[in-house]
């Protein structure tokens, strides 16, 4: 019985309470925290409905260290999941360590200033956590999360080591408008527009951003289109698994998402610098998510499934030589959305940072320092995922991957 702070009111962190509210053995008392309290009124108002909890809400602007020091010291919990915004990551971290709390997140620091995802920034905080004592588990959303531990469990229990590794990532949601991000559109319009980086025989290989493409026919979806891209779980997944000779991540994207994106990067709507605008500093990415959909807002409409999974070629443990094995999930948008209010991209992150803190507050996944998601047994995170709405499933595939 333990008590959680959670920080960060958007989709993952409705779906991330939900979920804990939902297991009550595990999260004894939940507090929700954000930049915007009437969100976490919200959210909180849903979960009382839904489940019958009541869950506590505050204000915080989790950038500034020493009002979020000051916040954790009075809510008193066992961790911190952070389900801000990347940006905010050092920070909380910063206040875990001056409060002697565990911290927990979805997705690497970012600056802000810069489309940069590295764990560089994270890691260097490693020795600070041993000091005091503390754990640190980075990236437990879907991916990264999910897909590194897709890969951990199949170099447990299907190949003795992995050649290559491919991250398939389908949203074959549809939300009916015409443009639209599915999670927090600075956040994805900063990852698509960067360019790609895949890991070949000890090296990052850079090529320019949606520049490879390829069709892959998705099971429950359908062909789609996925494009080669940057993700962070490769960074962790090379670190962590360095006998991997190839590791790839690829995203399906729609050809009107493209053309959008394309004349927005044109008029130099992507932008991160900043620009005067009628004497006001602006940056045109932030003004653009100022006027393009909520993803909460879509959570009603969006229809169909996404199925996000890992391929890995390598040596059986059965001694047949080498084989592909193909793990993934789908998830349905709508069913998403009757659970949680929230559709399928914020839920198959929600659930897993449920997890990850279920596992870290059991003590079943502890130690000291920072740990990225690799690091642990993958057995009870994959059953928890089977048991809380994420079910998996494996299959041996004919040959690896042709492309
Ligand atoms: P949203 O933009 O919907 O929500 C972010 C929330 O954080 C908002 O409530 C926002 O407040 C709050 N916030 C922002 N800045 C601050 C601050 N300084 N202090 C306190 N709260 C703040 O994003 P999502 O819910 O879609 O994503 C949440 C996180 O999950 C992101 O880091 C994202 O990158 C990550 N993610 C990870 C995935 C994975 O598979 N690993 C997949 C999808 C997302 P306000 O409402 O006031 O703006």
């Amino acid at each position: 019985m333990s008590k959680v702070l959670v920080i960060g009111a958007g989709g993952v962190g409705s779906v991330a309470v939900h979920k804990m509210a939902m297991n009550p053995d595990i999260f004894a008392e939940i507090t929700l925290a954000s930049r915007t309290l009437a969100k976490c009124d919200a959210i909180a108002e849903s979960v009382k409905q839904r489940t019958g909890v009541s869950i506590a809400t505050a204000q915080i602007d989790a950038d500034d260290v020493a009002a979020t020091t000051a916040l954790i010291r009075k809510v008193g919990p066992a961790l911190v999941v952070n389900l801000a915004l990347p940006y905010q990551d050092l920070h909380i971290m910063e206040a875990c360590l001056e409060a002697g709390v565990n911290y927990m997140d979805t997705a690497n620091y970012e600056p802000r200033e810069e489309a940069k995802f590295e764990y560089r920034w994270q890691w260097a905080y490693d020795a600070r956590f041993k000091e005091r004592g503390l754990m640190a588990l980075l990236g437990s959303g879907f991916d990264p999360g999910v897909t590194s531990v897709f890969a951990t469990w199949l170099k447990k229990h299907k190949l003795s080591s992995i050649r290559t590794l491919d991250i398939l990532d389908c949203n074959g949601g549809d939300h009916g408008q015409a443009f639209a991000t599915n999670f927090n559109p600075e956040i994805n319009i900063r990852e698509v527009t960067a360019p790609a980086r895949h890991w070949a025989n000890g090296a990052w290989v850079e090529t320019p951003a949606m520049a490879i493409k390829q069709e892959f026919d998705f099971k429950e979806v359908g062909p789609k289109n996925m494009y080669l891209m940057y993700h962070e779980e490769l960074e962790s997944l090379a670190r962590f698994m360095p006998e991997i000779e190839r590791i790839r991540f690829w995203m399906t994207f729609g050809d009107a998402y493209i053309q959008h994106l394309t004349v927005l990067q044109n008029v130099g709507m992507t932008r991160i610098d900043p620009v005067i605008y009628e004497g006001h500093e602006i940056v045109p990415l932030q003004f653009l998510k100022a006027v393009l959909p909520e993803p909460a807002s879509l959570g009603p409409t969006t229809k169909g499934k996404t199925n996000i999974g890992d391929i890995a070629t390598g040596q059986a443990l059965d001694g047949g030589g080498e084989k592909t094995f193909y793990l993934y999930n789908i998830c349905d948008h709508e069913e998403a959305y009757a659970e949680t209010g929230n559709q399928a991209v914020s839920y198959t992150t929600g659930v897993p940072a449920m997890i990850g803190a279920a596992l870290m507050l059991g003590g079943v996944w502890s130690g000291k320092g920072v740990f990225n998601i690799e690091q642990f047994d993958p057995d009870p995170f994959m059953e928890m995922l089977n048991r809380h709405g994420l079910p998996w499933q494996v299959e041996e595939l004919p040959a690896p991957l042709s492309f």
